[in-house]
């Protein structure tokens, strides 16, 4: 009888280890079966794009199934549950699947509930364009801007695509500057981490680029509260307060619910994961791959790009009796 292989999550990490195992492994010994709650494949880094007109919401969002190989078996539905002792997953439809391996390439989102006052303040001059439907919204928003103070916001880290907030920001100094509007718009990038970016030679870089361009840093402020009617956010530590007139905000990121009601995640939704083989620390069958996992590298499409290679050597290796091997080194670029 064939075995399974069952494939959480149907995003980029999902497709590319779908398709890859489905090329090196027979359809007699294997099924391949990939999970996903809808049949929307959105191209996330457009939506950074969207709010300025650089591209069309509706081309960035193509059929998921359209993307996965012949051969394999997609199935349109949520994930609930995982049971990594059993080796079962539940989905809301009361479907159970069990699979000999697993990999989980459930992704991450940013989540305003998790930040205090965040959640009711949206939609009100308070915008993500980490949403798709929040970047068409905040395209509007910044068409009607008459000019005052455009804040950009991270609430906390880790992120998807850390340096997207800054782009943000270099991109809406050009737009207001095609609008001939600049000098109305006092552009301003707060961020938990300790400058422009992450890594010290590219925020000195990256911080004479926002000078040069005159957008405002302010650094080591952790969100701690949003106030929506009267226009500010607050740091964790209560002793700093920066209005806007709109706010793009980037809440805190946490890993799937699925993840978490399982009780297989760190306490932010991410599986804990071997940081070189990209095994689940504490099931066996079971990777993680993209940006489901815990390992401490950028959460972005690149690193899926690197990592697949890993999780599908180490799955065959594991097929043929031998060892995952520790091969991710965490390079993102
Ligand atoms: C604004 C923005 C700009 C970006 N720019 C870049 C860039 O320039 N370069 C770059 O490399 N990366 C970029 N990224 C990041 C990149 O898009 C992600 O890192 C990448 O998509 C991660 O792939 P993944 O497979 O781990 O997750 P995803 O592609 O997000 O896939 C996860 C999938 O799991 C499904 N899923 C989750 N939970 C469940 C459940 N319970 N039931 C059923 N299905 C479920 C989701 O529907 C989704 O399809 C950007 C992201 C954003 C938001």
């Amino acid at each position: 009888m064939a075995k399974n292989i069952l494939i959480l999550g149907g995003g980029n990490g999902g497709t590319m280890i779908a398709n890859k195992l489905r090329h090196e492994l027979s359809t007699e010994n294997w099924n391949i079966t990939v999970i996903d709650r809808d049949n929307r494949h959105i191209y996330q880094p457009s939506m950074l794009l969207v709010p300025f007109g650089l591209d069309d919401a509706k081309k960035i969002v193509k059929p998921r199934n359209k993307y996965i190989k012949p051969g394999i078996n997609f199935v349109m539905d949520e994930i609930t549950n995982i049971d990594t002792e059993n080796k079962k997953v539940s989905t809301k439809s009361g479907t159970v699947f069990e699979y000999d391996f697993m990999v989980i390439s459930t992704g991450c989102h940013p989540d305003p509930t998790e930040d205090e006052g965040l959640a009711e303040a949206m939609g009100n001059d308070v915008f993500t364009f980490y949403d798709l439907d929040s970047s068409i919204q905040l395209g509007k928003a910044l068409k009607e801007f008459q000019g005052g103070k455009l804040v950009i916001d991270i609430s906390s880290l880790p992120i998807k695509c850390p340096v997207a907030p800054l782009e943000f920001a270099f991109l809406a100094d050009w737009y207001f500057k095609t609008r001939k509007m600049r000098d109305k718009v006092d552009i301003h990038f707060v961020t938990p981490g300790p400058g422009a970016f992450t890594k010290p030679k590219a925020t000195k870089v990256l911080t004479k680029i926002a000078e040069e361009k005159n957008i405002n840093i302010t650094a080591n402020f952790g969100l701690g509260l949003a106030n929506g009617e009267e226009k500010w956010i607050e740091n964790l530590q209560a002793s700093e307060r920066i209005n806007y007139d709109l706010l793009v905000s980037i809440p805190t990121t946490i890993g799937d619910k699925a993840i978490s009601d399982s009780g297989i995640d760190d306490g932010m939704g991410y599986v804990p994961t071997d940081h070189h083989t990209l095994k689940a620390k504490k099931h066996d069958n079971v990777y993680v791959l993209g940006d489901a996992t815990n390992v401490p590298t950028s959460k972005a499409g690149s690193v899926v790009h690197y990592e697949v290679d890993v999780v599908l050597y180490n799955i065959l290796s594991e097929i043929c009796g031998g060892e995952a091997m520790p091969m991710f080194d965490g390079h993102a670029t």
